[in-house]
Parts: C-alpha cells; sequence; structure tokens
C-alpha cells in the first residue's frame, strides 16, 4: 500500500502524513527533508547551489536516513549527524527549490525514496509522490490551503510570533510554490486521480479521517482481489530504518464522536428536532430564570448591535452566569456557545445535552486546538462565544484567581473583538456547594468591547497578553461599577 500526498509548502502534509503513519501503521517518507539535507550539504560543503554539477553530485554522496525521536516525531539524519532541525531554518527554505530543481538531485532522491520504501506500506509526502515517485499509489491526495493559513502554520510550528516575519514566511512559501510548479523536472501538480483536500478550515483530525476512509477503501479493495496467503505477508511489520519505532499497529477506525456534528454545524442548521429542543430549553429555563432570580443585562446593545461572532468573556461566580448570559443573547436573535471544562462529560447526559445546545468541551491544561478551531470557526460563522477566562466559579473574594488567556488566543485566530461583561448577585442566588438556592436579583452589564486594532501592540503573542490584561481588567471594571450601582450584590 501506498500512500501519496502532495501538496504545496505548509499545507499540512507533514502533520498530516505522520498522524496517518502512526494510527495506520504506514513508514512515513518525508521527501521534502531529503531535498532540505542535500540543501544543508550544499551549504556545509561549501557548494554552490546554483552549479547544478556539484549539487548532484553532493547528492549522489549523501546518506539520508530517518528515525524516531523520544516524543515519537520523526528525525532526520545526514551521513549519520542528526539534522533534524538545521535542515528547517530560512537559508534552508531559500535555497531547497532550486536545488530541488536540478534534475541529477531529483534522480537521486528518487532512487533513494524508492529503495527506503520497497517491500513497504508508505505514506509519502512532497510535491511529485503520485506524479512520479509513486504514481501507482493506491491512495493519491493533493492537499492544499490557502497561503495565510499556510503561512501561519509554518509561524506557530517555528514559534514565530511576529506579524512582519509571518507575512516574510508568506512571501517565501509563495515564492518556492512559483518555482515548485514551474520547473520542468517533477513540476508540483495534482496527480491523474488525485483526491483534492483544502484544508484551510478543517481541523487535523477531520483531515486524517478523510484520508483514512480512502486508505480503508483502497484496503478492502486491495484485500478482495488479493489471495489470502499475500495479505498475511503484507501484514508483517517491515523492518527498515525509515520506520518510525513507535510505529502503532493497525487498529479499527476509533469511532466518530456523535457530538461532533453539533460542535461544528451552525445553530441555526441544527436538525429540527435539535433546534426545538434548543428553544424549549431557552424557554423554560428563561422563565424559572426570570422568576427566581430577575435577571437584566444592562448596557446589552454593546453586544446586541454589534456583528455576530464576538467572544464574550465574564466573571464566573455562579452556575446561574452561563444560562442567563445565552438565553438574553438568544433573546435578542443571537447564538452563543459557551466553552465548558470537559470534565463535566464525564456525566454522559451532559455531555449529549451540552452538546446539543451548541456548548463546546475544552479540555484544560492542554493546547486543546480542536476546541480553539471550533470556536474560531463558530465566531467566523457569526455565532457568538462565550468564556469565563477565571476558569471555575470564584465563590468568594478572597478565593485566589488565575486569568486563562486561551479567549485571546480564539479572539485572535478569528479576528474577532472580545466583548466584556460581568455579573453580580448571582452568588447570592446560587451560592454553590451546599448552599440552598434562593431567590434573588442579579445584574449583568456589557462595556465596549476591545478590539485587536486598538491595543496598539504587534506581534501575535504580545497582542494575545495585551488583550487578556485590557479584556480582564474592563470586566473587573464593569463589575466593580455593578457593586457600586447595586450595593450589597455579590
Ligand atoms: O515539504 P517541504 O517544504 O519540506 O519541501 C521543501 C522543498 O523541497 C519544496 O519547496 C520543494 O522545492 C522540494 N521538494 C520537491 N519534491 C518533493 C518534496 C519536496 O521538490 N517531493
Amino acid at each position: 500500500m501506498k500512500v501519496a500526498i502532495d501538496g504545496p509548502a505548509g499545507s499540512g502534509k507533514s502533520t498530516i502524513a505522520h498522524e496517518l503513519a502512526t494510527q495506520c501503521g504506514l513508514m512515513l517518507l518525508d521527501t521534502g527533508a531529503m531535498y532540505r539535507s542535500v540543501t544543508l550539504a550544499c551549504h556545509e560543503q561549501g557548494v554552490d547551489t546554483s552549479d547544478a554539477v556539484a549539487v548532484g553530485e553532493v547528492a549522489r554522496r549523501v546518506q539520508i536516513a530517518f528515525g524516531t525521536a523520544a516524543d515519537g516525531t520523526q528525525t532526520v539524519s545526514l551521513d549519520g549527524r542528526d539534522v533534524t532541525s538545521q535542515i528547517r531554518t530560512p537559508q534552508v527554505d531559500k535555497d531547497v527549490s532550486a536545488v530541488s530543481a536540478i534534475p541529477e538531485v531529483r534522480d537521486a532522491m528518487v532512487e533513494q525514496q524508492r529503495a527506503l520504501a520497497q517491500d513497504h506500506d508508505v505514506v509519502a509526502e512532497g510535491r511529485d509522490i503520485g506524479t512520479v515517485v509513486f504514481p501507482d499509489a493506491e491512495v493519491k491526495v493533493f492537499l492544499t490551503a490557502d497561503p495565510a493559513a499556510r503561512a501561519h502554520r509554518r509561524a506557530l510550528q517555528r514559534d514565530i510570533v511576529d506579524a512582519d516575519e509571518e507575512q516574510r514566511i508568506l512571501a517565501d512559501l509563495e515564492r518556492r510554490d512559483r518555482l515548485d510548479s514551474t520547473r520542468e523536472v517533477a513540476p508540483l501538480r495534482p496527480a491523474e486521480g488525485a483526491v483534492h483536500i483544502d484544508s484551510s478550515s478543517m481541523t487535523i483530525e477531520e483531515e486524517v479521517a478523510q484520508i483514512r476512509g480512502l486508505i480503508d477503501e483502497a484496503r478492502g479493495k486491495k484485500a478482495s482481489s488479493e489471495p489470502a496467503a499475500k495479505q498475511v505477508e503484507t501484514t508483517e511489520a517491515p523492518e527498515v530504518e525509515a520506520r518510525p519505532a513507535k510505529v502503532k499497529k493497525e487498529k479499527e477506525p476509533k469511532e466518530e464522536d456523535p457530538n461532533d456534528f453539533f460542535y461544528d454545524t451552525d445553530m441555526r442548521e441544527y436538525p429540527l428536532r435539535h433546534r426545538a429542543l434548543y428553544l424549549a430549553t431557552m424557554l423554560v429555563c428563561g422563565c424559572i430564570s426570570k422568576l427566581f432570580w430577575p435577571w437584566k443585562l444592562e448596557d446589552g446593545e454593546e453586544l446586541w448591535n454589534a456583528d455576530g461572532g464576538r467572544m464574550v468573556i465574564m466573571n464566573h461566580v455562579s452556575m446561574l452566569d452561563p444560562v442567563i448570559i445565552v438565553i438574553s443573547d438568544w433573546a435578542h436573535g443571537r447564538r452563543m456557545r459557551p466553552i465548558y471544562k470537559s470534565e463535566f462529560d464525564k456525566v454522559k447526559i451532559a455531555n449529549w445535552f451540552f452538546a446539543r445546545v451548541g456548548a463546546i468541551p475544552v479540555k484544560r491544561g492542554t493546547a486543546d486546538l480542536k476546541a480553539v478551531r471550533r470556536a474560531q470557526r463558530a465566531m467566523q460563522r457569526g455565532e457568538d462565544i462565550l468564556v469565563f477566562p477565571e476558569g471555575t466559579r470564584i465563590y468568594s473574594d478572597d478565593q485566589e484567581v488565575t486569568i486563562h488567556g486561551g479567549f485571546a488566543l480564539m479572539a485572535q485566530l478569528a479576528k474577532a473583538d472580545v466583548q466584556p461583561v460581568a455579573i453580580v448577585g448571582a452568588r447570592d442566588g446560587a451560592p454553590g456547594g451546599n448552599k440552598p438556592l434562593r431567590p434573588h436579583r442579579v445584574f449583568m452589564r456589557a462595556g465596549k468591547a476591545v478590539s485587536f486594532d486598538e491595543l496598539g501592540v504587534k506581534g501575535r503573542k504580545k497582542q494575545a497578553a495585551a488583550m487578556e490584561k485590557t479584556a480582564m481588567e474592563r470586566v473587573y471594571a464593569l463589575r466593580d461599577a455593578l457593586r457600586r450601582d447595586h450595593p450589597g450584590k455579590m
């Protein structure tokens, strides 16, 4: 079985190929790393990369091998030396396309690639896998993404936070794409029969799931056309240097989480019965909450008059907070998805219900990129996202508070404004612990939204930090003003 993944720089080929290799027990062949290694060898040996003959000789001489790091990622060695990080520098980026356009270099690399892959089930990624290296590959994918998304990914990969630097990466990706697509030998183009996947707005899991579907289908076809004895042979683990040590045995495809649909679909497009459930929930919770905890969102126009797709942040004093802010948003024709800690999902029915009312779980303490992307896409669709940056309910003013800055990152990715809201009184009405619920008035107030432009800071990390600080200061200023205006409410 050969799986060929081609596509331009930064389209996510490496990540996807690595995932597929691990999940499906395939040998991973990162052919870009090989062209990069030749480029690095030229630099180290003082070979002029425009001298085709000399570069061709380097390509014939070098020994490239793959291994596995302790964390399961692939390592690359050049003549026995680990060069995993040295091959991913701007200097190598600059020259690699010129080097890889030299026919002698390509001949040498393609020969090595076929030798490495011989007799193995392989997922190979590059520019010419489906067209030249393995034209008979059972699965061929052409992976693309819009250039800005690709540059953004590359910047994140290299931990680059400066916006200007990201622009330079974008320019370099576009330059390389141009060179790679217009060269005479093995230009970058989709192979015949390749499945095109645009990953601009897909999660890694979605991309992997789609390609796994193609692999399973191809395996099914192969199994039904091969004699049984042959099949046993091909499932034996190959022993090669290039195979990641941590390859998992092939396992049954993971069952899809039925709730994914609700996290990833516009709430207005839920099936009718789920929209009816939502309506009923809003009406019942709306009536009960208004009756027992008469509540009001002051200056609500700050939120309601804005376009949909805001990041709403709020102080967190009771379990009423998410309920009433979501209801008040809904009552003004908007949809708000609360982000909640996935620990609540241990209760199956809670998980089922939360998904249907639009809530999105986040794994705390991890960079839960899936949740981040979901929130980003929801805001881009025009749904509001609700985050409690304090992370947990604050039962008293003496309690130590840690602000979690994830909201700023989500807003940044979605280019959304951050809407501060404060709440008082709910702690008195629903104090938590074993204390009983009691009727009480609750006041919320919406403040002026914070946009990234007004922060006057450059660089992604600095911007996010400034947003976290400014927006939370506004929340606390609103809360203090509410307490002044409604004395005695906590
Ligand atoms: O995939 P990656 O960005 O690491 O590839 C680096 C460069 O190697 C590409 O820009 C391209 O010029 C070259 N390459 C190639 N053929 C391949 C893989 C990579 O020409 N199969």
